[in-house]
């Protein structure tokens, strides 16, 4: 499918990286910007780690694991038991392939090249044809402000679990940052026909993309509906900590808690069908509601859900109110 006009699409790592393959799946790579968090970024053993990009990066090759949910299929562990050994640092889990894209990430980063153009080097030399864009070339970072004192995003996620209760979320050094110049290229283009938010973590996936100047603004003055596809369904997130830090910071459960967190940039949220009894509360608030099925286990669910979501959204006319 070509469709009519350009589709914007904001993505984290896992769950917005299965949305991301439908959407490649239904849209030529000219057709589709597919916009991807750097806030988990982080530097590790001398290396730069990107693991939102390098989850999409993976999902698009088909070189993703499906199980494990992060990571290469058939990866080996050889380097993480020789570091163990040597007393290094382990908590993080970085695969022997794996590897390889981070050393030659940092390399190329340290020649000279900015995030965008490794990205499109490594993407390309591993065949795939969409580009994935990374949200800024400048380093943001996200850092999780928990009871037990702030904490860097990998921190939080990995080493601690998740456990600390959240008491808010900053994005070190976006201020400073600018969208990458191919996200500056799409929101500036005049044929956009929808927005879509994938199914990723709301504060630890899609805030850090609009934390970045401007961006928020020129999404709010395209002539384009945005629709997110929640990632809660019946109450609970798939994987990661979305409920949890949507109950800790925004006092709301559910696809509700989802709707009030999107409130003002959204114009219609694609719901699971086990939540079909929110759709009408969900109307009432304004938003438009899509109730589809939303749990994407094969590749022909991902491609189901973002054939839906692409209707959904460019069916749906911007509210009066979003254009003033
Ligand atoms: P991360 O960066 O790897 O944590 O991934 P994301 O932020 O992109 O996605 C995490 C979110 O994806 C979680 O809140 C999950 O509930 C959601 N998620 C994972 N798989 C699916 C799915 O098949 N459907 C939907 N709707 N959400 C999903
Ligand atoms: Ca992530």
């Amino acid at each position: 499918m070509t469709s009519a006009g350009h589709v914007i699409a904001l993505c984290g790592g896992v769950g917005g990286a299965k949305l991301a393959f439908g959407l490649t799946r239904l849209l030529d790579p000219e057709g589709l910007s597919l916009i991807v968090n750097t806030g988990d970024d982080f530097e590790h053993l001398g290396l730069t780690i990107c693991p939102d990009l390098d989850t999409v990066t993976y999902t698009l090759a088909g070189l993703a694991d499906r199980e494990r949910g992060w990571g290469l299929a058939g990866e080996t562990w050889n380097f993480m038991a020789q570091l163990r050994k040597l007393g290094g640092e382990h908590w993080f889990n970085l695969g022997d392939k794996d590897l390889a894209l981070h050393v030659e990430r940092t390399q190329r980063l340290a020649a000279g090249q900015s995030l965008s153009q490794v990205t499109a080097g490594v993407t390309a030399a591993l065949g795939l044809r969409h580009a994935i864009v990374p949200m800024s070339d400048q380093p943001v970072r996200t850092i999780v402000d928990t009871i037990d004192g702030p904490l860097p995003f990998q921190h939080y996620f990995v080493r601690e679990q998740c456990r600390p209760v959240a008491r808010g979320i900053s994005f070190a050094g976006a201020e400073q940052s600018v969208p990458s110049p191919a996200f500056t290229a799409a929101l500036g283009r005049q044929d956009v026909a929808a927005v879509i938010i994938c199914p990723s973590n709301p504060y630890l996936s899609i805030d850090p993309i609009l934390a970045i100047p401007g961006v928020a603004d020129a999404l709010a003055r395209l002539d384009a509906p945005v629709v997110a596809v929640s990632p809660i369904i019946g109450g609970r997130a798939l994987k990661g900590p979305a409920a949890k830090l949507l109950a800790e910071l925004g006092g709301l459960s559910g696809v509700t808690a989802v709707a009030a967190h999107y409130a003002g940039l959204v114009d219609g949220l694609v719901i699971d069908e086990s939540d079909a009894c929110e759709a009408d509360r969900l109307r009432e608030t304004g938003i438009a509601a899509l109730v589809a099925p939303s749990v994407m286990t094969s590749d022909d669910d991902r491609i189901r859900l973002a054939r839906d979501t692409l209707a959904f959204a460019t069916g749906l006319t911007r509210r009066e109110l979003r254009r003033a």
